[in-house]
């Protein structure tokens, strides 16, 4: 059985362990080898045996209470021998009414002892109970690129068009997973696949395609690529959070609804490895994960979607709107909603943008995390998309050192990721510093730092560079008629200028841009609160507003 992911239950009370026992057994006998013991002593030395082997485990659950200590305990320090498995406390049935067990687990889970609470299994079957236990697995699974309908990309060096074609599919949420092709695995799929131009796709259907243009990915994941020019209710131009809350509610009120995005599905929140604080998921869920279901609610729905095509131009007619995109496409509506939402800056720095693929990275620490396994990762920024990614990255990297502009990380944090980063102990943090130079041989190898205070120049050797340094709005392409921010980031409303608002003939409507039927939601509007749930709430109220513009 060597090799088989291992599922490991720690629990004292002999009936209570058979019964998770018997369900661990019964599911997931088939795929994963099961391991009960009853006492922490006994379990960290297994795990510990198990993580010399180099075997793999993929969850640990452990009881509340383990020899008088807190499960979490044992939780705490199965992290160091597999960064990976998932740690979860079971608990028993009416201790959610108790607050002090409450307050316990939320310290537990942002101080990164464990991950997840589960209630012990009940009469079976508890399909609740595997419900849970699946979704841990999944997320097991997918640090594992081991999701189901894995694309394999293969390419002859990690940059280039290969680190593009990775960029797309994560912006798109399509597992996917990278080898080189003369690695062992490569080798396998080559064999497989036949010598082809490189960067080669493997589908999951078998369907391999050569060096494919980002429509080329779209068409074979069918999705709809070209749309004709065909006349909409309703445009929404991005596919974010508040482009796929857009799209639900219109095309579920009977508006004929397309989205178009210039990448794929879930914008800047496909690169959140775990989002914690949307509502109804109180065990965090993926950004890709919530995108996937969102698009899939908006499709059943009946909106069409047009990915890998960039809107370039919008221009108000008589009776409507006309959109242009990049492929000559054109598309009118009555009403449109941009929510085309924001992306990072750049550092500036030369000698690391030209190795952007090669362990220079903007955002993505979800996808290029395996990478640093082992290695030390800097990761520059001072909010919270930088704190959740140095967290994420510690789970693979030797050390893992966040490099801050600002005299604090408080500044720009939420609180609970301050905590957690304080004590993560592979995480260094570098206050009123910044990265100002570095390079290496055909992938990073070495930072120049500087420190803010004295100027000194020291330099770091560094395998992997994570970039979250900020976000400018995706407006460039919009005509001068809509007003925006000295930043670039949409007028509505009450904050249009008073020529705009006299031009309107009527009052505007609260996301109403300066072009009549055009609204914004999200993260591109200024004022926005950068947040999946308000980006969500913005998309849904965009939909209530463009019905009072359609019944004018
Ligand atoms: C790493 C990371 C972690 C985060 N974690 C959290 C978290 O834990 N909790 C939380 O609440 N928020 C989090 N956020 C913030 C959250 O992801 C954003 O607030 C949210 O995604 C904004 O949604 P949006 O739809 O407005 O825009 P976006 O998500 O930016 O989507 C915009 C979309 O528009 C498309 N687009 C742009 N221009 C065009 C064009 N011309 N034509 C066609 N399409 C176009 C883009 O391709 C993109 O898909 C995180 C953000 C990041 C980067």
């Amino acid at each position: 059985m060597t090799g088989v992911p291992l599922l490991v239950v720690v629990d004292e009370d002999p009936a209570q362990r058979r019964d998770v026992e018997r369900e661990l057994r019964n599911r997931y006998g088939a795929d994963y080898r099961v391991c009960c013991l009853s006492s922490p002593r006994e379990g960290i030395a297994m795990l510990q045996r198990l993580a010399e082997d180099g075997a793999e485990v993929a969850l640990v659950l452990a009881g509340e209470v383990l020899d008088g200590a807190p499960g979490t305990s044992l939780l705490a320090q199965v992290r160091n021998l597999f960064p990976h498995a998932q740690r979860v406390l079971l608990l028993r049935w009416g201790l959610f009414g108790d607050s002090a067990t409450g307050d316990a687990i939320f310290e537990a889970i942002a101080s990164g002892r464990m991950d997840h609470y589960l209630l012990r299994p009940s009469t079976p079957p508890d399909e609740l109970f595997h419900q849970s236990m699946s979704t841990f697995l999944l997320a097991w699974a997918e640090s594992q690129h081991r999701s189901p309908h894995t694309i394999d990309v293969v390419g002859e060096t990690w940059s280039g068009r290969a680190y593009e074609l990775r960029e797309v599919l994560e912006r798109c949420a399509m597992p996917h997973r990278f080898c080189l092709a003369a690695s062992e695995e490569g080798r396998a799929l080559l064999a497989e696949a036949g010598e082809r131009r490189f960067p080669l796709m493997v589908m999951p259907d078998g369907h391999v395609l050569e060096d494919p243009s980002d429509v080329d990915i779209a068409r074979a994941s069918g999705t709809a690529v070209a749309p004709d020019r065909d006349r909409y209710d309703l445009v929404i131009v991005g596919c974010g959070p508040a482009g796929l809350s857009a799209g639900v509610y219109g095309a579920s009120e009977g508006l004929r609804t397309i989205v178009i995005d210039a990448g794929a599905l879930g914008g800047q929140a496909t690169t959140s490895s775990s989002i914690r604080n949307y509502l109804g998921f109180p065990r965090g869920v993926s950004g890709a994960d919530l995108a996937r279901r969102a698009y899939q609610q908006a499709w059943v729905f009946g909106a069409r979607f047009a990915f890998m095509q960039r809107v370039t131009h919008l221009a108000r007619e008589r009776d409507g709107v006309v959109l242009t995109l990049d492929t000559g496409g054109v598309v009118e509506a009555r009403a449109v909603v941009l929510a085309t939402g924001a992306s990072y800056r750049r550092l500036g720095v030369e000698s690391l943008e030209a190795l952007r693929g090669a362990g220079v990275f903007y955002g993505a620490a979800a996808s290029e995390a395996p990478i640093v396994a082992g290695q030390d990762a800097y990761v520059v920024g001072g909010a919270n998309s930088a704190g959740q990614a140095v967290l994420h990255l510690a789970r693979y990297a030797r050390r893992v050192t966040l490099v801050v502009r600002a005299e604090s990380l408080a500044a720009g944090m939420s609180h609970y990721l301050v905590r957690q980063i304080e004590e993560t102990p592979n995480i260094e943090v570098r206050t009123a510093t910044e990265v100002v130079g570095g390079g290496g041989d055909g992938r990073l190898e070495h930072l120049v730092l500087r420190d803010r205070g004295d100027g000194e120049l020291r330099d770091a050797e560094a395998h992997a560079l994570f970039l979250m340094i900020g976000a400018r709005p995706h407006t460039d392409w919009l005509p001068g008629t809509i007003e925006k921010d000295d930043a670039g980031f949409i007028l509505t409303g009450a904050d249009l200028s008073d020529d705009a608002r006299r031009a309107f003939g009527r009052p505007p409507l609260p996301l109403e841009t300066s072009i009549p039927g055009v609204l914004a939601a999200g993260d591109v509007r200024h004022g926005a609160v950068k947040r999946v749930a308000s980006a969500v709430g913005e998309g849904g109220i965009a939909i209530q507003l463009v019905h009072r513009l359609l019944a004018v």
